[in-house]
C-alpha cells in the first residue's frame, strides 16, 4: 500500500523537527541503496526468483543527497546506509562523500554510518573512509562454514571474515558485529560469536528473528528469544544491564563487570516502539516510518514529476511527504497482535 503521494492534510504541514502524534522526535534515517544482495540469507530473500525493483527506478545519487539534505535540514542526526547489500552500489564511495558532507542547521556535520555484510570491505573500506564513513555494522550470524553456506546459500564465510578483519584493521569504533539468533541453526554459537566480537574489538549484538522474510515463512516457534539468548550468555559471563538505553534499539549487557558489551534487539519479545526515532528510505524513493508498516510515502512523483515542476519547490514538497511520514506514524509494530500482517516486502528491499 502507498497511500500518500499527493498533498499531505494542513495538520501535518508544520515547522520544526520530525515530531510524530505520540511526541516521538526522529533523528535517525536509514537508507537503503539497492534491493540487491551477494548473500541470499534465508530470514531476508528467497533462494531464487526475488522481483528486483527496475534499475530506472532507483533513486539516483542527486536524488538520495537531495532528499538527505532536506531530512538534516528537519532534524535528522544520523544516516545509516543499508539494503540489500549497500557496497554493491557502484557509486558507493560518493555516496558517502555527499552524505558525510551534509550538516544539519546549526552546522553540525551529520553521522553516516553502515550496515553490510562485509564482502567488500577489504577492497572499499579505505576509500570509504576518506569519503567521511564513521561507523561499521558487520552481519555475522555463524563461524561455521557449513551453516553459513546453507543459511546465506553461498559459500562466503571467508570474504565476510576478511571484511571484518579489514574493519577491525581500520580503527573505525564501535565497531559492532550482528548475528540474527535461529533455533537449530546458530543458538550453540552465542558464547562463540561474542568471543570472536571481542577478539575483533567489536561488540556483538544478537537480533531476534522478525517476520521479514520475503518467503513469509517465519515462524515464532523458531524463533530464539532475548531471554533465551541472555541465559547462554549467562553460562559464560555475569552480565549487568548498561542503563540509558534512549532511542538505541539493542539494550546492552556488561560482561563480568565491562567495560565490554553485548547488546541484543529484541524486536518481537521486548518491542521499544515506545523510543522510536527511526525513518527509513527504499532504494525507489518510499518513505516508511516502520519495519513493519504496510504503507509506504512515494518521493518519486516529488524528485520525478510527470508534468515538469509544479508550484511547490521541490525540497518543500520532500519535507511535506517527510512530515506526513512521520505523521502517520503508529505507537507500535503490533507484532504480537493476532492481526499482524507482514509487510509485502523482505528486509533486503526494505532496508534493515
Ligand atoms: N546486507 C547487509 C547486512 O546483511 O548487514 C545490510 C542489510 S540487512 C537487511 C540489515 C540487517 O538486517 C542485517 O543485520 C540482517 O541480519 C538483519 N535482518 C535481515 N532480515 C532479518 C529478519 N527477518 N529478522 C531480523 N533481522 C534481519
Ligand atoms: Fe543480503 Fe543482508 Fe539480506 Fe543477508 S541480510 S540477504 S546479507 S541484505
Amino acid at each position: 500500500m502507498r497511500p500518500t503521494t499527493g498533498v499531505a492534510p494542513l495538520g501535518e504541514r508544520s515547522s520544526g523537527a520530525l515530531s510524530d502524534t505520540f511526541g516521538r522526535v526522529h533523528r535517525d534515517l536509514r537508507i537503503s541503496l539497492t534491493d540487491r544482495c551477494s548473500l541470499r540469507c534465508t530470514y531476508c530473500m528467497p533462494e531464487q526468483g526475488n522481483e528486483w525493483l527496475a534499475r530506472s527506478g532507483i533513486l539516483s545519487l542527486d536524488e538520495i543527497e537531495r532528499i538527505a539534505r532536506v531530512a538534516a535540514g528537519v532534524g535528522i542526526t544520523t544516516f545509516r546506509l543499508t539494503g540489500g547489500e549497500p557496497l554493491l552500489r557502484t557509486d558507493i564511495v560518493e555516496v558517502v562523500r555527499r552524505l558525510a558532507a551534509i550538516t544539519g542547521p546549526d552546522g553540525t556535520p551529520v553521522e553516516l554510518a553502515m550496515t553490510t555484510n562485509g564482502i567488500r570491505l577489504p577492497e572499499l573500506l579505505p576509500d570509504l573512509m576518506a569519503a567521511g564513513l564513521q561507523r561499521l555494522n558487520v552481519s555475522i550470524d555463524t563461524l561455521h562454514r557449513d551453516r553459513f553456506a546453507a543459511l546465506t546459500r553461498r559459500d562466503r564465510l571467508d570474504d565476510v571474515l576478511a571484511g571484518i578483519r579489514a574493519a577491525q584493521a581500520s580503527g573505525l569504533r564501535p565497531l559492532k558485529l550482528n548475528a540474527v539468533a535461529m533455533r537449530g541453526v546458530n543458538d550453540d554459537e552465542m558464547v562463540q560469536l561474542v568471543e570472536f566480537a571481542l577478539a575483533h574489538d567489536a561488540q556483538q549484538r544478537f537480533i531476534e528473528q522478525m517476520p521479514l522474510d520475503a518467503g513469509h515463512t517465519w515462524d515464532r516457534a523458531q524463533m530464539v528469544t532475548r531471554e533465551e539468548i541472555l541465559a547462554a550468555l549467562a553460562t559464560r559471563w555475569a552480565l549487568t544491564p548498561v542503563p540509558g538505553r534512549g532511542g538505541a534499539p539493542a539494550e546492552r549487557w556488561l560482561l563480568d563487570g565491562g567495560p565490554q558489551t553485548v547488546g541484543v534487539i529484541a524486536s518481537v519479545t521486548a518491542p521499544f516502539c515506545g523510543d522510536c526515532d527511526r525513518l527509513r528510505l527504499t532504494a525507489d524513493g518510499q518513505l516508511r516510518n516502520c519495519l513493519f508498516s504496510t504503507a509506504e510515502y512515494d518521493l518519486m512523483p516529488t524528485l520525478r514529476p510527470a508534468g515538469g515542476q509544479g508550484a511547490e519547490p521541490m525540497d518543500a514538497a520532500i519535507e511535506r511527504v517527510l512530515r506526513a511520514c512521520v505523521h502517520g506514524k503508529l505507537p507500535g509494530h503490533a507484532i504480537n497482535d493476532p492481526s499482524f500482517l507482514q509487510p509485502a516486502r523482505g528486509m533486503n528491499a526494505i532496508g534493515g
